[in-house]
């Protein structure tokens, strides 16, 4: 190999795994001062990497896990950064066999939640921390500064933490990494970040649709619009990145990109595992599951074949004022996009108090304003909204997101109907409106629904009018009515 072995403990902190994320972890955290050592399972890698950045900053190269953890400082903190699943079990489970009582394992990579209340719990009965550190921001950010969601006991926080908030994102001065919760809570907390994060590129999609569809607009036009909404409370990372990504031409043909990419959305599971979550937990994150649905239709290959064929029966009247209707969009837009968040800080309440942890909401928001693929002005409108009032019952009702929403009201429902009357898919749009006409009424149907269970399966209800569980002897159709 083309490094020399280790000097025994010299290194502050090490990262296991020199793929993508690991590499650039490792080159962050050497950058900020800290010693790092570095290792991977193919050692080829770890040469490659002191190949290119071993001048850099201080790293400490390895050949094997044995030599990786002798080369760390006691009390010694291990990074897991690769595969979840079966890879990050392989390595914790190396790692652990040559550490000590009072070391530390952290797993960086996207693991789930369950995976690491199970991990952690093995790790303990070893005397050992283990922490799942959710990480967000792709590989720039590993770079130049992530969010950084970490779970795990508050002594293995007190050891890492200045680490991490040294090393993640800072906004206002302030670092875009707090110790979220316990055991699985920071991985939790980073799992409903990409489901928020499923939401927030859809809401921006069926966006660009309308415009498309309804104004006829060229890719072009519309990343200039979307630049201009930058400049408003929509302003964020997706939205500048739309504007980019709407803007780039193909060189070979000189047509916009997006006009030759493959309108297929595909998905790597962290939606999914959320949606899934969400059904255990009966909370209706309608925005994150259409969402997650709407990849799903977009690769419905031989079904969207197979209905080509339907009419549609669409209006196919045009949109006289333009910029009215322009306007429109942006305001359903953002109270989606509110929609969305709302029922993403819903979920996280509900785990908080399934799985026993607790979970500072303002502070989640304060570390997603940076760093992150959803950073964006709104969070910080977000941590506000739980500083006013940590017990908020929910997101969308707090006074600022709540005066926000009811102005954009009448817009989202033009555009919703507008869609719906011309044929235009806009899932999250249209049912996170149902969603918070569903908050809002009175009186729901699903008083209708107890009576049928009722019926069927002596399920019981209970009444408006007197306390207590009921069932009742219903009528069935053809019985005379004295047998009821
Ligand atoms: P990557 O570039 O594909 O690298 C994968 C790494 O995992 C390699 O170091 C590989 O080692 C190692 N590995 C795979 N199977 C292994 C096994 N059975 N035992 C030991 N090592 C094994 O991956 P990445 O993009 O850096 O992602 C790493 C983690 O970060 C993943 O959990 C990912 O979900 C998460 N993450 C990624 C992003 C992103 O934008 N890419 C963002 C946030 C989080 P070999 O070289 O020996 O194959």
């Amino acid at each position: 190999m083309s490094f020399n072995s280790p000097q025994p403990a010299t290194a502050d902190i090490g990262v296991y795994g020199m793929g993508v994320m690991g590499s650039n972890l490792a080159r962050n955290l050497a950058r900020n001062g800290y010693r790092t050592a570095v290792g991977n399972r193919s050692v080829e890698r770890t040469a490659d990497f002191m190949g290119k950045h071993g001048e850099e900053a201080v790293f400490v190269p390895s050949h094997n896990m044995a030599e990786f953890i002798s080369s760390l400082e006691p009390p010694r903190v291990g990074i897991i950064m690769v595969q979840a699943g079966a890879a990050t079990d392989a390595v914790m489970e190396s790692m652990a066999e040559h550490m000590e009582a009072g070391d530390i394992i952290v797993d960086c990579g996207n693991s789930l939640f369950s995976d690491t209340v199970r991990r952690e719990a093995w790790c303990s009965a070893r005397g050992l921390h283990f922490v799942g550190a959710g990480v967000s921001g792709g590989e720039e950010g590993a770079l130049w500064g992530p969010s950084i969601m970490p779970g795990g006991t508050p002594e293995s926080y007190d050891r890492l933490g200045p680490m991490f908030e040294a090393i993640s994102a800072k906004v206002d001065g302030e670092p875009c990494c707090t110790h979220v919760g316990t055991d699985g809570a920071g991985h939790f907390v980073k799992m409903v970040h990409n489901g928020i994060e499923y939401a927030d590129m859809q809401v921006i999609a069926e966006a660009y649709d309308l415009l498309k569809q309804r104004l006829g607009l060229s890719a072009g036009e519309i990343a200039e619009i979307f630049a201009a909404w930058n400049e408003t409370e929509l302003g964020s990372y997706l939205i500048e990145i739309t504007a980019e990504v709407l803007r780039q031409v193909d060189a070979e043909t000189g047509t916009p990109l997006v006009d030759l990419i493959v309108d297929r959305a595909s998905q790597k599971g962290t939606g999914k595992w959320t949606v899934q979550n969400a059904l255990d937990l009966a909370v209706p994150v309608t925005a994150i599951a259409e969402a997650t649905m709407a990849r799903g239709a977009s690769s419905a290959t031989e079904q969207r074949q197979a209905a080509r064929t339907f009419a549609g029966h669409t209006a196919n009247d045009e949109i006289t004022n333009k910029e009215a209707f322009i306007e429109d969009v942006r305001q359903a837009l953002y109270a989606s996009k509110i929609v969305a968040y709302s029922q993403g800080f819903d979920q996280i309440t509900e785990a908080a108090k399934t799985y026993g942890w607790d979970i500072n909401r303002a502070n989640v928001a304060r570390i997603w304003r940076g760093g992150c693929i959803i950073r964006a002005v709104f969070l910080g409108d977000i941590t506000e909204a739980y500083e006013r009032n940590s017990e908020l019952p929910l997101l969308m009702a707090d006074e600022n997101f709540a005066a926000k929403i009811d102005a954009a009201v009448p817009a989202w429902r033009r555009v919703v109907a507008d869609a719906v009357l011309h044929g235009v898919p806009t899932p999250v749009f249209s049912s996170s409106l149902v969603y918070f006409d569903m908050l809002r009424a009175k009186r729901l149907p699903a008083a209708l629904i107890q009576g049928q269970r009722d019926f069927f399966g002596a399920h019981t209800y209970q009444r408006t009018d007197k306390e207590g569980t009921f069932h009742t002897f219903w009528a069935e159709p053809g019985r005379p009515e004295e047998e009821a």
